[in-house]
């Protein structure tokens, strides 16, 4: 062993169970650590994702004491330069399978630059679990069993006493992103990933099964921007499962996750396009007043709105009220699902095209494993009963804390339910309702189902 290996920072923003970075350290005398900025993404990426990232990289620095580059360009051009000045005999990095970080290794292959490739941010990467006649899956529950067959390494050893070097002070051009006064967004890091981890199986996974639909209670891990930035890996989080329900329902959300990228990675064009085509010809309504209402959490739907306030002071919004909001967009309110989805991208912390993509679509009843369109979320209803003493709606909105548990769902119903201020509603669900009903029928995807939809 000689030479001086550099291991690429993508999405896996930790030291320990990485096997790249491993192979990395044990390829040469001494390794530099990279992460790369590519300007063309940080401009079209939030604030609120920009914040989380910074506070990221300047944690994993410290973890490496204060030895970890950071450069800004398109990738290729910044490993060819890195690896000249720093005299590198290898480049080491985990893949990636969403559409950007392919075509980021298509150019690195074309600029003729060679890397060693070693594990994903997946337990098991997109590709891997095929049907037995080797096509891919596009239902969920028979990938979970194929999965569950095909199985997943046992995390790996963190690096003992390795070798970094020190890059130049201009090579570590960390960027001073912060996050908007008053928002509140998770601490993030590795060692942050790793207490939660610890925390969340002491306490709220035994009770996972009960509690991870009421957005009101802390019932869910909020391990989805550690798993997104790769400060932790999901192989960490499955061994440390056991075989009750609860770890098991806990199992099956890890696995949507994978079954989601395996299905993008198929499917590159559905991060922006319909999974089932049919559902294009639909007749939708241009994005205006009532989409910037949907933004700002003022429909005058408790439940809506205090998910999307939610989502606006934490950068982050629990997954019953995703699909509750979701459903508002398109069902009530008429606008297509790419609308909604840019706006979750601009905001969540745990922004995975993949998983917002086809919660998106899954929601919206054009994705894999639908949930049939003609079944339209009623947020009233969703807020009774998932939020039935209503603590999650006072959380977020403070125009409705005089109001009973009863009362809160329904301000509309009481005399007092907008003496502070909070708006009327937008549209009468009833009649929107019917209304997407009737659009429904106009491209009749009941009476023809897409073939993508079979097993
Ligand atoms: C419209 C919509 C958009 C979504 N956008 C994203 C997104 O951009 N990024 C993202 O990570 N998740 C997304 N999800 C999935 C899900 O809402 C979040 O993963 C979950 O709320 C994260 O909270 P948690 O870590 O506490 O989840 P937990 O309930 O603790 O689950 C553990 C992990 O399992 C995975 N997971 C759980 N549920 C799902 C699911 N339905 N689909 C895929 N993976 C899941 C996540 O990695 C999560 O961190 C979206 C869902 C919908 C309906």
């Amino acid at each position: 062993m000689a030479g001086r290996s550099l291991f690429w920072f993508r999405r896996d923003l930790r030291l320990a169970d990485n096997p790249a970075l491993l192979d990395a350290i044990s390829a040469a005398d001494e390794t530099l650590l990279l992460f790369i900025i590519d300007q063309s993404v940080a401009d079209r990426a939030g604030e609120y994702r920009r914040a989380y990232l910074a506070d990221s990289l300047a944690k994993l620095d410290e973890a490496v004491g204060g030895r970890l580059a950071v450069m800004t360009g398109p990738p290729a051009a910044v490993l060819r330069d890195v690896a000249g000045t720093y005299h590198i005999t290898s480049i080491h990095a985990a893949r990636e399978f969403a559409p950007y970080g392919v075509q980021a290794e298509a150019d690195i292959n074309d600029a003729g630059i060679e890397i060693e490739y070693t594990g994903s941010i997946y337990a098991i990467a997109p590709g891997r679990v095929q049907k037995p006649d080797r096509s891919n899956y596009r239902v969920y529950s028979p990938f979970f069993k194929a999965r569950r067959s095909h199985g997943w390494r046992a995390p790996f050893a963190t690096p003992v006493s390795p070798r970094f070097i020190q890059p130049s002070r201009a090579d570590r051009q960390f960027p001073t992103w912060s996050s908007p006064a008053k928002v509140l967004l998770q601490e993030a890091g590795e060692v942050a990933a790793l207490d939660r981890w610890r925390a969340f199986m002491g306490g709220g996974l035994s009770s996972y099964d009960e509690f991870r639909n009421i957005p009101g209670v802390d019932g869910t891990s909020r391990l989805s921007p550690h798993l997104r930035w790769g400060e932790i890996h999901p192989r960490t989080i499955l061994a440390g499962l056991n075989q009750t329900t609860a770890h098991e329902i806990f199992r099956k959300e890890i696995a949507w996750r994978e079954f989601y990228a395996d299905v993008l990675y198929h499917n590159p064009l559905t991060s922006r396009q319909y999974y089932d085509p049919a559902f294009a010809a639909m007749r939708y309504d241009t994005p205006g007043q009532k989409f910037e209402l949907w933004c700002s959490g003022n429909t005058g739907f408790p439940i809506v709105d205090a998910a999307m306030r939610q989502l606006r002071l934490e950068g982050w919004m629990h997954n019953r009220t995703r699909m509750v909001v979701a459903s508002f967009l398109v069902k009530d309110l008429h606008i297509e699902w790419q609308y909604g989805a840019a706006f979750f991208m601009k905001y969540l912390v745990d922004n995975d095209v993949a998983s917002n993509s086809h919660g998106w679509q899954w929601t919206a009843g054009c994705g894999t494993d639908a949930s049939p369109y003609y079944r339209v979320f009623n947020p009233i209803e969703q807020g009774r009963r998932f939020d039935p003493e209503g603590n999650y709606i006072r959380r977020y909105i403070p125009e409705l804390r005089h109001l009973s548990s009863k009362d809160i769902h329904t301000p509309w119903e009481v005399l007092d339910g907008y003496s502070h201020g909070y708006p009327e509603r937008i549209v009468d669900h009833a009649a929107e309702r019917l209304e997407s009903l009737k659009r429904l029928e106009e491209i009749r995807v009941a009476k023809e189902p897409h073939p993508l939809r079979h097993v």
